[in-house]
């Protein structure tokens, strides 16, 4: 055994026991725990502010494997809350998922990484959740929860709600054929603007409030300690101090995911459709989002340059040029990837 750790840490750099003693130490893990968290693989959807910050976590607390899933590059406005990536990883515009891999091989190697730079959509889901046994969500949007809900649920895998905008924090487990998921609460994506990051801000400490609850529910998961997990979708908003919590413990009858089966949104079909339109430019097909142009437009102000009429908004955020109609159709030129231009929509208008 002292041989063994001997070659471990010569070949890691830090002695497995030595590393993880303060965790080993905590009754709820101990060394079967902090072996069971070192077998296993968790894939991390987004890693934004709330995916870097449980991406953080798990790292270090010992996970085996991670999958980071993100399409985004590195920002100076992310640097505020995105606790991975520094200036330098700015400056260079990395790919967050690549910079997230770095980081974390800088301060816990043991942990196999892979960071994966692609949009998460219906048509890839399951290769790039293979073989995950738990899938934590650090999205900014609606479109791609529902789609990993209906994922999780089809194939009866476990999967964290979280989300944080402004001073608000929100989180739910989902353990599918247990608990109720995110349609059972949920039943539809919501309509009509929605506060977004970019449009309501967000403060770095729900992002970590959220995080560090989702990463301790994981680790439960992970451990073995399902009695221990909540059962309810809870949220805090920091400023307000307000707190509430809504039962989950058990799924909805006749919920479309989890009761009828019904996968809409694993099928492709709960997104708006998106074409190609002239040269240039991304027409996202959406009918049943109503805007309201005057908030819209105030919201808007301080990303970049906005006028409206009754008829039309337009919205200039270097390179791109948004044109929004009053029933959620936009044209967004300055790109003709479709990917690109659902982000820019769940960043700005909803998702
Ligand atoms: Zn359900």
């Amino acid at each position: 055994m002292a041989q063994e750790a001997l070659k471990n840490g010569a070949a890691q750099g830090v002695d497995f026991t030595e590393r993880y003693s303060r965790q080993i130490l905590y009754p709820g893990i101990g060394e079967e725990g902090q072996r069971k968290l070192g077998a296993s693989r968790v894939a991390i959807v987004g890693c934004g502010a709330t995916g870097s910050a449980l991406a953080g976590l798990l790292a270090r607390s010992g996970v085996g494997a991670l999958r980071i899933i993100d399409r985004d590059y590195v920002e100076p406005s992310n640097l505020q809350r995105q606790s991975l990536f520094d200036e330098a990883d700015a400056a260079e515009s990395l790919p967050k998922a690549v910079a997230a891999a770095r980081k974390i091989g800088g301060f816990n190697s043991e942990v196999k990484v892979e960071a994966k730079v692609e949009d998460l959509v219906p048509a890839n889901i399951e290769t790039l959740l293979e073989g995950m046994d738990l899938i934590l969500d650090g999205t900014d949007n609606f479109e791609t929860r529902y789609l990993l809900n209906d994922f999780a649920v089809s194939q009866s895998r476990p999967w964290i709600y979280s989300a944080a905008v402004g001073s608000y924090a929100v989180t739910l487990n989902v353990m599918p054929g247990e608990t109720a998921c995110l349609a059972c609460i949920f039943p539809d994506s919501p309509r009509g603007m929605v506060e977004t990051c970019e449009t309501s801000g967000i403060l770095n400490s729900a992002v970590n409030l959220v995080a560090s609850i989702a990463a301790t529910e994981a680790m439960k998961l992970i451990v073995g300690a399902n009695d221990r997990m909540r059962r309810t979708l809870v949220s805090f908003d920091l400023w307000t101090n307000e707190h509430a919590e809504i039962s989950a413990s058990t799924p909805r009858t006749g919920c479309r995911a989890c009761g009828e089966r019904d996968f809409v949104h694993l099928a492709g079909e709960g997104r708006p459709h998106i074409t190609l339109c002239g040269r240039n430019s991304v027409q996202i097909h959406e009918r049943q989002r109503p805007i309201d142009f005057a908030e819209m437009e105030r919201r808007l102000r301080p990303q970049g340059t906005v006028r409206h009429n009754d008829f039309v908004l337009k919205f200039w955020h270097e390179p791109y040029e948004m044109t929004l109609f009053p029933d959620g159709r936009a044209i967004i030129k300055g790109t003709t990837d479709t990917a690109v231009a659902r982000s820019l929509y769940a960043r700005y208008v909803g998702s």
